[in-house]
């Protein structure tokens, strides 16, 4: 979908309607909500730091906080540790940082309060829902971190980045999606036009489809469609 939308859609929209801004809407579905490898997710992290099988496994991009300072500053995701620096049998081995060594680099946790009382400080604290502050476990306190919060899916990335807009449709209200109004015109046209075979429907599918959006003119108004239509507003409005 990716490939799609970047090597054809953009490219045909711009051609088509060249100085428009396009607006892309699409239902919530979990392939629309996809992260790109580089994105900055929560569960891509360990509580600890975990040792990678090369430096190929250095993708998630480097992160932001604001310091103590109040300046912004850059936060990599990965270390690297060499071994016999400089000797023959010299190695390099990469980390990816976990939860612990990020919050703690950007001076935040509960880390020193936990140990005082013998305790450690869990990874996830196990419910779905963080607390008001965000301060319930490591995972959540990340969750809540600006770069991760502003983290985009890639469709989103993908689209933005090229001057577009992006939105999702309100999660399971598959009504709100505007070609459910070309499918219900194109079905109302074949109930009345079809002789009820599958043959029939094989053949006449691409006229009726092009009855409701003809080639060269824009798509047809029905009345029943602007009632759909109203109705689905009035709903959205409650
Ligand atoms: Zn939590």
């Amino acid at each position: 979908m990716r490939e799609q939308i970047e090597d054809d859609v953009i490219p045909l929209f711009e051609r088509l309607h060249p100085e428009c801004q396009a607006l892309f809407l699409l239902d919530p579905s979990s392939n629309h909500n996809a992260y790109a490898p580089s994105a900055k997710r929560v569960n891509s992290f360990n509580l600890k730091d975990t040792r990678l099988d090369s430096v190929n496994q250095c993708v998630i991009l480097p992160g932001y906080y604001i310091g103590t300072d109040g300046e912004r500053k850059i936060q990599n995701f990965y270390t690297l540790e060499i071994k016999n620096e400089g000797k023959k049998n010299e190695r390099r081995i990469w980390y990816r940082k976990g939860l612990e060594t990020i919050l703690k680099e950007r001076g935040l946790g509960k880390w020193d309060e936990y140990k005082a009382q013998g305790k450690y400080w869990k990874a996830k604290c196990g419910n779905k829902e963080p607390n008001s502050e965000y301060t319930c476990c490591p995972y959540h306190m990340l969750e809540n971190q600006p770069d991760f919060r502003t983290q985009k899916t890639a469709l989103e990335e993908l689209v933005t980045k090229s001057g577009h807009l992006y939105a999702l449709y309100p999660k399971y209200h598959c009504e709100t999606n505007w070609i459910e109004r070309y499918w219900s015109a194109t079905k109302r046209i074949a109930r009345r036009e079809c002789d009820y075979s599958f043959k029939a429907l094989q053949e006449n599918l691409d006229g009726f489809l092009d009855q409701v959006s003809p080639e060269e003119a824009t798509p047809v108004e029905s009345d029943d469609i602007i009632i759909a239509v109203g109705a689905i507003f009035a709903h959205i409005m409650i």
